[in-house]
């Protein structure tokens, strides 16, 4: 079972939903109207797939809910060719996101089944040009810095002091930071290499957590 006209249907009212909750980005609505998100979901969730709702994808996390995953990446504005870094793989449904907008992605995941699964999924979709880390993104990536953008997909209590120095200058980071639900913040780095830092809306993310998990 890959894609059908059935999910491309369902896909076609969920970007009508986001279209409504505000996304205005027509290149963003347009990917998530392409990527078959049934597939990156455990099979019992797959009838769900394409609703507005986040879903388990094991090891205790969950992939973003579809509004969400729009808006980070709507406040991201990706340009092609861009290098960006995603912390907090997950099922790589976001990873794809970014891919398919024009971005050379590199996502870091701490817990190992995730790696694994998101990375076979992505090859599966023809994406094995996105590169797949099992590391503490806390660190970030820093043989591969600087990047262009990076958005981190679990809220963070602080913004790690990694991420600000692998951001180039010119460059944003999305991170949600907060420990019960968090602010989005959207932080660009300016000329003469300070941060300018902008406050958004209130999400509910899982935890950014420090350290590997491999089991
Ligand atoms: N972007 C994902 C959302 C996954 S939820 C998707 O599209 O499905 C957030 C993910 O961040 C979880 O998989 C969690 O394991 C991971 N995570 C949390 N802390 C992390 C850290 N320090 N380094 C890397 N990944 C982390």
């Amino acid at each position: 079972m890959l894609d059908s006209y059935r999910h491309k249907g369902m896909r076609r009212k969920l970007i009508e939903t986001l279209r409504e909750k505000g996304i205005r980005d027509e290149r963003v609505l347009q990917v998530m109207g392409e990527i078959p998100r049934h597939l990156f979901l455990e099979g019992a969730f797959e009838k769900q797939a394409y609703e507005d709702k986040p879903f388990p994808i094991g090891a205790s996390q969950t992939i973003s809910q579809p509004f969400t995953v729009a808006y980070q990446t709507e406040l991201l504005q990706v340009e092609k060719r861009q290098k960006i870094l995603e912390i907090g793989t997950g099922s790589g449904y976001q990873a794809a996101v970014l891919a398919l907008i024009g971005g050379r992605v590199f996502t870091v995941e701490r817990q190992e089944t995730l790696f694994v699964s998101a990375q076979k999924m992505l090859a599966r979709l023809g994406l094995q040009r996105i590169r797949c880390f099992l590391r503490d993104g806390y660190k970030g990536l820093p043989e591969f810095a600087p990047f262009d953008r990076i958005l981190v997909t679990a809220g963070a209590s602080e913004i790690p002091p990694a991420l600000l120095d692998q951001l180039a200058i010119g460059g944003r980071l999305v991170i949600p930071v907060g420990v019960e639900d968090q602010i989005m913040y959207c932080v660009e780095r300016l000329e003469d290499g300070s941060f300018k830092e902008e406050k958004l809306d209130t999400f509910r993310f899982v935890p950014f957590l420090k350290g590997l998990n491999r089991n």
